[in-house]
């Protein structure tokens, strides 16, 4: 799933050519992709958009007028797309939004599953939708981070990822991020001390910057990870092989003797079973 490295390389590319022409035709859009019906998407033709907003993983179009907010998360598969006029796109998008000189954004989504979704709500209604969100993680500083540490009881890989407490951060950036801070991925928050928090949050912000640098440029996922899904592979830091362990449905990566003091992680869920 796209994280904030992605999805804000993709707001700054698509803030300048959303606004520059008011909206002729909002639609057609998939039935499982659109989950609002009122306002209707038609309330949004003939307005046009300030521009492009990201809140966690989500990109927000809010329009001009300030009365309406277009947003839209594309889950695992989904993409955003804008098209020059005559440029050929996908026949059958997700979700299309045509603008006055034949320009569109399109979106489209890999596989036969839709999870991609597109809301066309008002201000409040926006707030109402993520009102759940915890702060966004990049450039959240020790201080803030070691509150919500403070208050947490589980372990690190799971805090990061989960956008209630800190916005912005799936599981490929957790990956990252603990291996930069060289911190287990099992750590408790319990455990964790302020230098440890310190690391933690100067680590957010390198490697999520870091992460945007590379999007920005177009760099695929093999040049941008370095430890995600690299199992076996040299760490970048010391050499020793990449290893991995599945963790609440997720498979966590890491280097075994930057961040875990040479042990190797156990899988909790096979380890419950053999029990
Ligand atoms: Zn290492």
């Amino acid at each position: 799933m796209p994280e904030f490295p992605e999805m804000e390389a993709w707001r700054r590319q698509l803030d300048d050519p959303v606004r520059a022409f008011p909206i002729q035709e909002a639609g057609p859009a998939h039935i499982a992709t659109l989950k609002t019906y009122d306002p209707p998407l038609s309330a949004l033709e003939g307005r046009r958009f300030e521009g492009v907003e990201r809140r966690a993983k989500r990109l927000l179009l809010p329009t001009d007028d300030g009365e309406l907010v277009l947003l839209v998360h594309l889950m695992t598969a989904g993409r955003l797309r804008y098209l020059r006029a005559g440029e050929a796109g996908p026949k059958t998008p997700a979700f299309r939004i045509a603008f006055e000189g034949g320009t569109r954004l399109v979106l489209t989504e890999a596989g036969a599953k839709k999870r991609a979704g597109v809301w066309l709500l008002t201000p409040d209604q926006v707030e109402e939708e993520l009102g759940h969100l915890g702060p966004e993680a990049y450039r959240i500083g020790a201080k803030r981070l070691g509150e919500i540490v403070a208050v947490d009881s589980r372990r690190l890989h799971s805090l990061l990822r989960d956008q209630r407490a800190l916005a912005g951060i799936g599981r490929a950036w957790a990956n990252e991020i603990l291996h930069r801070a060289q911190l287990s991925p099992y750590a408790s928050t319990k455990d964790v001390t302020p230098e440890q928090i310190a690391r933690l949050a100067g680590a957010i912000d390198a490697e999520l910057g870091r992460g945007l640098e590379l999007r920005e440029l177009g760099k695929k996922d093999k040049e941008t990870y370095r430890v995600h899904k690299k199992l076996g592979e040299p760490c970048y830091v010391c050499g020793t092989p990449i290893a991995q362990v599945d963790f609440e449905q997720h498979t966590i990566f890491y280097c075994p003797k930057c961040q875990t003091a040479g042990r190797t992680l156990k899988d909790r869920r096979l380890s419950r079973l053999l029990r």
